[in-house]
């Protein structure tokens, strides 16, 4: 196929029902807002042989570029409204690669209740696509990286590693379905719109990030932002059984990343509330420690005798 036949046939049914595309017969999109409400935007990029195989195929490619780009609108508590595909292709692709990232496209905005409203396509021997999500968020609701608050307590979602030891091949002691799951959890995230929503709207969190580069990464971001020291408990970081059975250094899974859970931090006082919204929404939420006050901002990691561990790593870094 080539450009224009790409976007008429495998690009332009993804818009139906999405009158803010223009059916793709315009140099641009347009859509508006309700007064009280606010734009969120968000943009990533993946590069082949960087960010995924070709031989991962279009489904999973395309899950994942769009699951992650969602998963941002999640850290500020937004609700997905519509996304732009920066897209690549060439003469070797294939028609089936584009038609599988086509599925995996829809999979996930039927899912997450998103539409596509334009992008652009070149053609070029290494592959990139790019995706630009926006979202809304009511005025005055959305979570920020520098609100945290001396005293506040930090929360997580999910567990910790699992997409990380998803990509790795070789492990002993793991049954399929483990295997399975980590591989899932790799290739398929589950961004946490509906958790990030209703903290914000609750205004049960003024503060979190999602969780890219690695927890200690992200977290590490926070504090910076809001010139404080997260005090962590690694006993308390959350790792799933599978996670646990690898025997993998935990420290390697708390910088990893790829996780696409929330870290975000809430007053003391309102962390019953978190607890049954964890429970209404079941979704495992953990308490991992408290921000503190500190001269110099920064993760401390406390063993379970209180004794300081150092920390090398902290995550992903393009370099
Ligand atoms: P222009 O050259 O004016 O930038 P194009 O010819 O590249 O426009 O695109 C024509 C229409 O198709 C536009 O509405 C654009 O948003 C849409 N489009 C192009 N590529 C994609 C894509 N990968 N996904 C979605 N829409 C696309
Ligand atoms: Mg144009």
């Amino acid at each position: 196929m080539k450009e224009f036949e790409l976007i008429e046939k495998i690009f332009k049914p993804l818009t139906k029902g999405h009158a803010a595309a223009q059916n793709l017969a315009d140099d641009t999109a347009r859509f508006s807002l309700q007064k009280n409400e606010e734009l969120v935007v968000s943009k990533d990029i993946y590069l082949e042989d960087v960010h995924f195989l070709r031989s991962d195929g279009g489904f999973k490619i395309a899950s994942k570029l769009l699951l992650t780009n969602i998963s941002d609108l999640a850290s500020a508590g937004a609700t997905p409204l519509y996304y732009m595909l920066g897209f690549s292709f060439n003469k070797n692709l294939g028609n089936d690669f584009c038609k599988e990232f086509a599925r995996g496209l829809k999979k996930v905005q039927e899912q997450y209740k998103l539409g596509l409203i334009g992008g652009d396509t070149i053609s070029s021997k290494k592959l990139f696509f790019s995706v630009t999500i926006f979202g809304k968020i009511k005025k005055g609701e959305t979570m920020l990286r520098q609100n945290a608050k001396e005293g506040d307590l930090i929360f997580v979602s999910g567990n910790i590693g699992d997409a990380f030891l998803g990509l790795k091949k070789r492990f002993t002691g793991l049954s399929a379905a483990e295997k399975n799951y980590l591989s899932n959890r790799h290739f398929f995230p589950t961004p946490r719109i509906e958790l990030g929503k209703k903290l914000a709207q609750k205004k049960l969190a003024k503060c979190a990030a999602d969780i890219s580069d690695g927890l200690l990464s992200d977290l590490r971001h926070i504090c910076i932002a809001s010139k404080l020291k997260a005090e962590i408990l690694l006993d308390e970081i959350p790792f799933s059984a599978a996670a646990k059975k690898t025997k993998n250094d935990l420290l390697e899974l708390m910088s990893a990343g790829d996780d696409y859970e929330l870290v975000f931090t809430a007053a003391k006082k309102d962390s019953q509330k978190i607890f049954a919204l964890a429970k209404e929404l079941k979704q495992k939420i953990s308490c991992i420690g408290e921000m503190k006050k500190s001269s110099k901002p920064g993760i401390e990691l406390l063993d379970s005798n209180g004794k300081k561990i150092p920390i090398k790593k902290f995550g992903y870094e393009h370099s």
